[in-house]
């Protein structure tokens, strides 16, 4: 099994949105996949088409170990795979996580110990956007980290101080055991056919860093509609005739696929 997380430490930089292609390329390629909310704002469950009741289970009992992340799991009936969902209650974890004396580990053990869903291929986490226990949770839980992060400054931002803080978290701490797959450009806008000057400093600043850490730079989201009309419509990019936005998806796929065999 292996654990990717989408993680960025800024909103809006297109964590949940790589989380939902990401599941849908895999899927489509035969994986098992399993998707887990781990944003109290929950857009992940709503793009999954899950609709909670108010008792229903989430990952904060899990978390809370009051049910096994098997109990957790629900279908997706829009493309075939599952999810353990959240709602704005997973705020929540915030509180108890440090109740447990290892917040960071906690997602992690669930995950790879005996309590763990047999038969999963790929776990998808999609983070909170900013740092937090729960933050720390989702990103130790993970094997590989994949940054998305807007083509612009703000972005930048968000690719350097989430690199900071994944460095704490794993030589310091001690508590991050993954790495980093590559980041991820969000946003990036072209007209016709020529890079806008905000998102080509935005992606060549990220290109540099990506080179001096030894990591991928993926081919960009662009600035489209259509990512979300296909979320909207509950489809793939390709099912909507844009198959050629999957490139990124389809990259980070492929370097997923090579750490699984
Ligand atoms: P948060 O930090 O709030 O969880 P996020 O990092 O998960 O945000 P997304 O929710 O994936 O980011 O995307 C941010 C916004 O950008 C959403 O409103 C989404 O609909 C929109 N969006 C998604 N894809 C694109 C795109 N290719 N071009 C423009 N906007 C997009
Ligand atoms: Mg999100």
């Amino acid at each position: 099994m292996y654990i990717l997380c989408c993680a960025s430490l800024s909103g809006g930089q297109g964590k949940t949105t790589a989380c939902y292609f990401m599941a849908r390329k895999l899927v489509n390629d035969g994986f098992r996949v399993l998707l887990i909310d781990g944003d109290p704002q929950a857009n992940l469950t709503l793009y999954s088409g899950i609709e909670l009741k108010p008792n229903d289970p989430t990952l904060l009992e899990v978390l809370k170990e009051v049910i096994r992340p098997e109990e957790a799991i629900y279908e997706i009936s829009l493309f075939n795979g599952e999810i353990i969902p959240a709602d704005n209650g997973l705020i929540l974890a915030q509180d108890y996580l440090p109740s447990t004396g290892i917040p960071a580990l906690v997602l992690r053990n669930l995950l790879t110990d005996d309590t763990a869903p047999a038969g999963v291929d790929v776990v998808i986490i999609d983070s909170p956007p900013q740092g937090s226990h729960l933050w720390s949770t989702c990103i130790c839980a993970a094997d590989g980290i994949l940054i998305p992060a807007e083509a612009g400054s703000k972005g930048v931002n968000s690719v350097e101080t989430t690199l900071t803080t994944l460095d704490t978290l794993k030589r310091r701490r001690k508590a991050f055991t993954g790495e980093v797959l590559g980041i991820l450009p969000f946003r990036d806008k072209w007209i016709g056919n020529t890079q806008t000057d905000r998102s080509k400093k935005g992606t060549t600043a990220m290109k540099k860093i990506a080179e001096e850490e030894g990591f991928s730079l993926y081919n960009s989201i662009l600035e489209s509609e259509q990512y979300k009309k296909a979320i909207d419509a509950g489809k793939t990019l390709a099912e909507i005739g844009h198959a050629d936005l999957e490139t990124p998806f389809n990259q980070v796929a492929k370097d997923i696929k090579a750490k699984i065999n």
